[in-house]
C-alpha cells in the first residue's frame, strides 16, 4: 500500500517536471522566434536606423505606461527604436520627488529631462487598471495587505480620496474609470515636483502631457497638463 503510494507519488511528480520542461520550452521557443521576426523585419531592413541608434539616441518622448500587458506604447503607439524613453510600473505613477524612495522612477526622470532632454513627458492610462481597482477598494474591502502594490498604490491616494469625494453616487466601475484619468493629472502635477521638469516646463521646452487608452472601446483620449487651456482630443 505504502509502496503503490510512494510510486503514484513519483510518477506525479516526473510528469509535473515534464510539463514544466515543455512549458520552458515554449518560453523559449516564443522569444527565439520573436527575436527572429523583429530581426528580419526591422533590424536587417532597416540599418541605417540601426546604426544611428548604436551610436546614440534622441528620444522626443518620455512615455509612463502601466505594466498591464495590454497596453505597451510600443503598440499602441507604434512608438519605434529610438523614439520613446519608456518607464512601466503598476498603474503608471510618478511619484513625487523623493530622494530616498522610488529612486529608480527619478532616475529615469532626471536621465530623459537632464541628459536625452525629452520634448514631451506622456503618463498614459488605461480602462480596467487592476492596480487602480486595488486602490479603489482597499483597505475597506477587508484583505490582507500585498507585501508591495498597497504601499506604491498610495503614490495615487489623492486622487481615490477626490473621486470617493465627489462622485460617491457613482458605480464602482465608474468611480475606478474616473480615477485611472485622475491619477494621471496627479502624475503630472507630481512631475512638476522634479526641479529639472519644472525648469524645462517653465522654459517651454518641455510639455507634460496626459493619455488614456480605453482598450474596450479602442480610443486614446490626449490632453496637456492645463485642461482648460487644452481640451482633450480623442482619437478616433
Ligand atoms: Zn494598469
Amino acid at each position: 500500500m505504502a509502496k503503490q503510494y510512494t510510486e503514484d507519488l513519483i510518477s506525479g511528480l516526473k510528469k509535473d517536471l515534464r510539463d514544466k520542461e515543455e512549458q520552458d520550452d515554449n518560453a523559449v521557443e516564443r522569444i527565439k522566434n520573436g527575436f527572429i521576426r523583429f530581426k528580419t523585419c526591422k533590424f536587417d531592413k532597416y540599418p541605417e536606423l540601426f546604426q544611428e541608434l548604436a551610436e546614440g539616441q534622441h528620444p522626443k518622448f518620455l512615455v509612463f505606461a502601466c505594466s498591464d500587458s495590454r497596453v505597451s506604447p510600443s503598440h499602441v503607439l507604434d512608438f519605434q527604436p529610438g523614439e520613446a524613453f519608456m518607464v512601466r510600473n503598476i498603474a503608471n505613477l510618478v511619484p513625487p520627488f523623493d530622494q530616498l524612495r522610488y529612486t529608480g522612477v527619478g532616475a529615469a526622470i532626471e536621465y530623459a529631462v537632464s541628459s536625452l532632454q525629452v520634448e514631451n513627458i506622456l503618463v498614459i492610462g488605461h480602462s480596467r487598471c487592476g492596480g487602480i481597482e486595488r486602490l479603489m477598494s482597499f483597505p475597506e474591502n477587508g484583505s490582507a495587505p500585498f507585501d508591495f502594490i498597497d504601499d506604491w498604490m498610495k503614490i495615487a491616494l489623492p486622487a481615490k480620496l477626490k473621486i470617493k469625494a465627489e462622485h460617491s453616487c457613482l458605480s464602482s466601475e465608474e468611480q475606478n474609470a474616473l480615477c485611472e484619468r485622475e491619477a494621471v493629472n496627479l502624475s503630472l502635477v507630481n512631475l512638476l515636483s522634479y526641479p529639472y521638469v519644472r525648469k524645462a516646463v517653465a522654459d517651454q521646452t518641455l510639455v507634460l502631457r496626459g493619455g488614456y487608452y480605453d482598450f474596450v472601446e479602442g480610443s486614446f483620449e490626449l490632453w496637456q497638463l492645463n485642461t482648460e487651456l487644452s481640451p482633450p482630443i480623442i482619437i478616433p
